[in-house]
């Protein structure tokens, strides 16, 4: 069978770091391997009526831990193999920021612009309904969590579908993550994909050594940035950038065409217009172009692609002006384009690492929903009065007293989102390292090779231990 590029991409890049660990080659051809696919067609009524067929899939790729844990996707270019590519990606993004799951992915052939609300929520309790039906969902089975073209909304009509038909289920809730609120979702997981990336870049910005083979400076302060996609992902990452890193948002590519200004724009307004106008066109103060691909090639310090797959390849990888590509997307650099992005000097943060911390705010989701309580229930008043008194304390003892406001800040108990933002921030710093570790001491090409090497590592180590194979 024909593989698509991006399946090639991944398993290219998966090839190349093999070569490179002591791993046998049984072992590698199962961690490698995708384990189960469901491919389904189901009918769904239209708004007026008429029965659509839809096509669909999931892919879980790996049970060397379990529950299995990808995003689902609603879009026209979904396809068996990318699904399956995707939930590849998964497993190695889980094994790298040590969380406890196997990777999957779900994909829905529909384009997301183009569905009526009604539609949406038929397509997907009716997809829910046959993940149901085949055991291909379920708090320690696999679950899904949003991706391109879905989001808070569809991931609450999965949940309220399992949960009603799965009355005796005990922690119904946790079969999906990127929930609302409401439905025991966890503040923070809407931007936690997107803040990992500003972490991912932030820390890998502070390497002053880094910077230096890229021919920057240290630090994201300054730095131009062009993003591509300005959803879930690539608006909260653009936002954090721009307001905690204070970078310089240069260019903005949509679907409909870019912006570009070179001394940047507003992250928040440019937002703003294109709700309320439907486009980046006629947003003040920055050149719009209908060509927005191009924009990809305008000059900038970071080029952060957050849309789709097989955006840089080896057709305009020679015309990239970056320093850094940050790949807040899955798969937006495709092998032989990375291989000229390399060669030119400019280094690829990739997927598998930076767009981690989408699934690792979920895992805290998960865990949440297991236990029944939230995280900060059983903290924050403890933690409250125990700054009470160290401030009564001081205070006694110097004689002098606090201001209200600065004695609301310095006792403000930990709050569940304090709490997730913190252990998010951790996670991307600690693992960057780790791959960095990787990287310098095995004297690796680049950091994907190192962070591929890492996962597949932690994977077959895992599998060694669990002793799996008759
Ligand atoms: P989204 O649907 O919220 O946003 C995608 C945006 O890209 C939309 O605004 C869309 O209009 C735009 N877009 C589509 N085609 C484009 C084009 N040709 N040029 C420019 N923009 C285009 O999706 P998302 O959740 O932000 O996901 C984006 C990427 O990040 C995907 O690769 C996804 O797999 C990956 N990702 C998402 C998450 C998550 O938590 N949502 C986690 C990890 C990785």
């Amino acid at each position: 069978m024909a593989r698509g590029k991006f399946f090639q991409s991944v398993s290219r890049y998966f090839d190349r770091a093999a070569a490179q660990s002591a791993v046998t080659a049984g072992m590698l051809r199962q961690v490698k391997t995708c384990n189960a696919v469901y491919r389904m067609r189901f009918p769904v009524r239209e708004d007026n009526g008429h029965i659509t067929v839809v096509e669909a899939f999931r892919a879980e790729h790996s049970f060397h831990r379990l529950p299995t844990k990808g995003g689902i996707r609603f879009s026209r270019r979904v396809s068996l193999d990318e699904t399956i590519a995707l939930a590849a990606l998964m497993s190695y993004k889980c094994a790298i920021v040590g969380v406890p799951f196997g990777g999957a992915k779900g994909g829905i052939v529909l384009d997301p612009s183009k569905l009526s609300s009604g539609f949406r929520e038929r397509v997907t309790r009716r997809y829910t309904a046959e993940l149901i039906r085949k055991n291909f969902i379920g708090p320690d089975i696999d679950v899904p969590a949003p991706d391109y073209g879905t989001g808070e909304r569809e991931m609450g009509w999965i949940a309220d579908t399992y949960k009603n038909l799965r009355m005796n289920e005990p922690h119904p809730y946790a079969c999906v993550t990127g929930k609302p609120l409401g439905m025991q979702g966890i503040p923070g997981r809407k931007q936690a994909t997107g803040l990992g990336v500003y972490y991912g870049i932030r820390t890998f910005m502070e390497q002053a050594d880094d910077m230096k083979a890229v021919g920057l400076t240290p630090g994201i302060a300054g730095k131009r940035v062009i993003v591509q996609g300005l959803g879930n992902v690539g608006y909260h990452a653009a936002h954090y950038l721009q307001c905690d890193g204070k970078a310089v948002i240069a260019g903005i590519i949509e679907r409909e065409g870019a912006l570009y200004a070179p001394d940047g724009m507003d992250v928040e307004s440019v937002n703003r217009h294109r709700l309320d106008t439907g486009s980046l066109e006629g947003f003040p103060g920055a050149e719009y172009i209908k060509e927005g691909h191009s924009v990809l090639e305008k000059d900038c310090d970071v080029l952060l692609p957050a849309a789709l797959e097989e955006q840089i390849t080896a057709e305009n990888a020679g015309r990239i002006q970056a320093r850094i590509v940050a790949e807040a997307a899955n798969g937006p650099v495709g092998f032989d384009g990375e291989a000229i992005l390399s060669q030119r000097g400019i280094c690829t943060l990739p997927d598998l690492y930076l767009n981690a911390g989408g699934v690792t705010v979920s895992y805290f989701e998960w865990l949440k929903n297991r236990a029944g309580v939230s995280f900060d229930r059983m903290f924050s008043r403890h933690e409250e009065l125990t700054k009470i008194s160290l401030v009564e304390t001081i205070e006694s003892m110097t004689g002098r007293s606090v201001s209200p406001p600065v004695r609301r800040q310095l006792v403000h108990g930990v709050s569940e989102e304090d709490m997730v933002v913190a252990a998010l921030e951790q996670t991307m710093i600690q693992s960057f390292h780790q791959i960095r570790e990787r990287w310098k001491s095995r004297k690796l090409h680049d950091l994907r090779t190192a962070a591929f090497l890492l996962s597949i590592e932690r994977i077959a180590e895992s599998y060694e231990q669990h002793g799996i194979f008759p």
